[in-house]
């Protein structure tokens, strides 16, 4: 994929090299997908025609609100059809943060007095977690349910917190700081025996793995596109056929008349070209994250220093790497890092500026004074090998430049 896609620039960096001052000439690299991802190539030639032109509003029975109504419809179709929904059954929002207090507060309140308690994992992202803080203050009783070392919930732990008033389940289905990709069909099917609706915060995973609403067994699912090289501001809430949730929103009718507010026509748009080019390169997409993954961590593991990694080794999001270096001041590497063109992510990067740390890494038992050395490395499209060696020389070079000036 071409150096645009990869927001790869030429960066002139003579600062840290070791002491000669000779400048070197690296291209920048990218490694901080999950935070968001540059935009594809192909959604900004969908988006730019749309851009260029008057577009009528999709709600106007006119010809020129006709023709871009059918523009979205369109759009609702493909974006169906990637996860083996009905076009009825996917409702378009600004993006992950929308489509999760949507489903939670929709569904928290859809149930009356038997949305009195709602079940969330500990490790759910600030959307998830500060909406349910939001609905707690107004009596909602919430049980956060642990997860195991590796970042997975296990079904006994959720069995045991259901109660006759729980209203909902909220599990995402692939965590955004280590990356663990939960059991969603079993922690589902539990929920089910009771007959509470079952949520999953899908906004890491939609467009890096294979995604099938009915094998997944979810009621509801979040997706957002800047996480899967779509434009930012825009994603979708699945909401499976017969499932009834308040509207978050008052205002129009648009969205068969649960989520109000002209549609994003061209952010649409571009969100289902960026998905169905992503669709077009998964496996192989997944494999290649998968190999700069493993070359990563054996040029990591080169550096000898101590290295601690998080999340489930094996059923994780490929090319997501969270790991603690707990000898290293990760401020400053992160730091340096950038310096030298390197973006990657502190633990997450939510976190990164407030100092605090991170509530998913505490979960799974890790030390603060640990968790607080993390950084995370999301591959994504457009990294090649070169970068995953880049990386891992970048920080033997910042190890060489702290002691250096430790002497
Ligand atoms: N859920 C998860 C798991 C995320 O990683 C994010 C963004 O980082 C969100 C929700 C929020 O999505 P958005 O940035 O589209 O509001």
């Amino acid at each position: 994929m071409g150096d645009s896609l990869t927001g790869r620039k030429q960066n002139v960096s003579d600062r840290r090299s070791s002491g000669n001052r000779r400048a070197a000439v690296h291209s920048s690299v990218y490694a901080d997908h999950a935070s968001t991802s540059p935009l594809a190539p192909e959604a900004r030639e969908a988006m730019l025609p749309l851009l260029q032109q008057n577009l009528g509003n999709p709600s106007s029975l006119h010809f020129e609100g006709m023709a871009v109504r059918k523009i979205v419809e369109q759009a609702r179709s493909e974006i169906a059809s990637l996860l083996h929904a009905t076009p009825e059954e996917i409702f378009f929002t600004s993006g992950g943060t929308e489509s999760d207090n949507w489903a939670i507060k929709g569904l928290a309140e859809s149930r009356g007095s038997i949305g009195r308690h709602g079940i969330v994992s500990a490790i759910e992202h600030d959307a998830v977690l500060n909406t349910c803080a939001h609905l707690a203050d107004n009596g909602l009783e919430v049980t956060k349910l642990k997860v195991n070392g590796i970042g997975h919930v296990l079904p006994d732990t959720l069995r045991q917190a259901i109660r006759p008033d729980t209203a909902f389940v909220s599990v995402m289905l692939a965590n955004n700081e280590i990356g663990t990709i939960q059991d969603i069909p079993v922690l589902a099917a539990i929920a089910h025996e009771h007959k509470i609706p079952f949520h999953t915060d899908a906004v890491q995973a939609v467009g890096h793995i294979p995604i099938d609403v009915h094998t997944l067994g979810c009621d509801l699912l979040s997706a957002s596109a800047h996480k899967f090289n779509g434009p930012k501001g825009v994603g979708f809430l699945y909401i499976r056929h017969g499932v009834r949730i308040r509207p978050l929103l008052d205002g129009g009718s648009q969205e068969r008349g649960v989520r109000a507010g002209t549609e994003n026509v061209t952010g649409i748009v571009g969100m289902v070209a960026a998905l169905k080019a992503r669709y077009q390169q998964l496996e192989a997409d997944m494999a290649r994250l998968k190999k700069l993954e493993i070359l990563l961590k054996e040029a990591l593991a080169e550096l000898g220093i101590p290295l601690i990694y998080h999340g489930d080794a094996d059923h994780h999001l490929p090319g997501l790497v969270s790991v603690s270096l707990p000898t290293l001041d990760v401020k400053d590497l992160l730091r340096y890092l950038s310096a030298e063109g390197i973006a990657v992510s502190a633990g997450a990067a939510c976190h990164a500026l407030k100092n605090r740390s991170s509530h998913v890494l505490s979960a799974l038992g890790v030390p603060p004074d640990i968790a607080l050395q993390t950084i995370r490395i999301s591959f994504g499209v457009g990294n090649t090998e070169k970068d995953a060696v880049r990386i891992a020389q970048a920080i033997r070079a910042f190890i060489q430049h702290t002691r250096e000036v430790l002497l």
